[in-house]
């Protein structure tokens, strides 16, 4: 790639990764984050930490993870100004805060109370698998926070424990019931689903997720594990979610302009009695990829940049933030690095290579 142009400045403190940023040569004089390919990102996933209490399969390897040490991770008044940065001279509108378990950052009422206090305020969510969530929701929706989707793919105790490597789906279920008692509603439950592990099981989640009036989204596995194992030919589907379900309810999708959500909507009836039961989501990023409307910027627990899940490169952000850069230094770096970004994750190509990071350490 060649080197920034059009007043892109040169960061002050040295760092290779800015080499890397795309020409803007053709960016039109656009202050929010937009793409050659006509898009506009104003959804921030915000990475608190590449740390987890959990070792999902799909996620994370058994063991052998390095983690950040505690000063290479954004500090809470950096991740704060990176936000008001997005914000205030980016057109970011959402922030979504995730990892690794972004629970275990003790200072998140910090980080949310911070963003919450920005003009205009973002709408602000959390993605958490939940364990500790019921001594600390209160605290969490008082400092601000709007929205929480918990990650629970079973309900069956072995199953968690196989799928989490730990036996904690007591603490996760704990977790959901403390959201739910300090007001964090609604809540959305999001699954993966691994066949022959917790596949088979997902008319009885998706039974005790809608008589606890929980949204459930199920999430097509991406190639995004520690293991290098994921294969195209063995996953479910999402025509795998309507076929397993069709005998048990029917499936009508919800007529709302999707906006760039990721998950597709459906209204849920009872086949037997045609009774409404709730609504729930298939998140189909392999089978019904959604990137031409993504809108989606993402930055890491140690301030890069990714444009997109699947990004080969990132940029370094923290580098010119502790190296003494402006805010409009920092935005210039930030649009710089999205006129870069691809117009798919390119998991359909032959040339598809997964990303080396797996996702807890790239922020879900
Ligand atoms: N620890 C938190 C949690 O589990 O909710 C936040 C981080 S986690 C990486 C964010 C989301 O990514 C979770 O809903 C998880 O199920 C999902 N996820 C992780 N690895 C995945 C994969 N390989 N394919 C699809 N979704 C994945
Ligand atoms: Fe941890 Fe979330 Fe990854 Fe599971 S999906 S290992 S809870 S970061």
């Amino acid at each position: 790639m060649a080197r920034i142009a059009l007043g892109i400045p040169r960061p002050r403190a040295a760092d290779p990764a800015l080499a890397d940023l795309p020409d803007t040569a053709d960016r039109p004089a656009s202050p929010a984050l937009v793409d050659r390919f006509g898009r506009a990102a104003t959804d921030l996933r915000l990475s608190l930490t590449d740390f987890c209490n959990l070792r999902c399969t799909y996620c994370m390897p058994a063991e052998g993870l390095e983690f950040l040490p505690k000063g290479q991770l954004l500090a809470a008044e950096e991740l704060v100004r990176l936000v008001r940065v997005g914000v205030e001279q980016l057109g970011v509108r959402q922030v979504r805060l995730t990892g690794g378990e972004p629970l275990t950052r003790p200072d998140l009422p910090e980080i949310i109370a911070g963003i919450a206090a920005l003009e205009p305020r973002p709408d602000i969510s959390l993605t958490t698998n939940a364990i500790g969530l019921d001594a600390r929701a209160e605290g969490l929706r008082a400092a601000g926070l709007d929205r929480i989707n918990v990650s629970l793919d079973t309900v069956v105790p072995e199953t968690f424990t196989a799928m989490a490597r730990r036996p904690l789906l007591h603490r996760v279920l704990a977790g959901i019931e403390g959201a739910r008692a300090a007001g964090l509603t609604p809540i959305k439950v999001n699954a993966v689903l691994l066949p022959g592990v917790n596949g088979h099981e997902l008319p009885e989640l998706l039974e005790w997720c809608l008589r606890r009036d929980l949204q459930l989204r199920v999430i097509e596995q991406m190639p995004l594990d520690a293991g290098h194992t994921w294969e195209r030919g063995a996953m479910v589907t999402a025509d795998d979610v309507h076929e397993m379900l069709a005998p048990l309810v029917r499936l009508t999708p919800v007529d709302e302009p999707r906006e760039g959500a990721p998950a597709e909507l459906f209204e849920v009836h009872d086949r037997a009695t045609g009774r409404y039961r709730g609504r729930m989501g298939i998140i189909a990023s392999v089978t019904r990829p959604f990137c031409g409307d993504c809108r989606r910027t993402r930055l890491t627990a140690e301030g890069s940049v990714r444009t997109c899940l699947f990004s080969r490169g990132e940029t370094d952000l923290r580098a010119a933030l502790r190296g003494g850069a402006s805010d409009h230094e920092l935005a210039e770096i930030w649009r710089a690095a999205h006129w870069g970004k691809a117009a798919g994750h390119g998991m359909d190509r032959p040339d598809f290579v997964q990303p080396t990071r797996p996702m807890s350490a790239i922020g879900g």
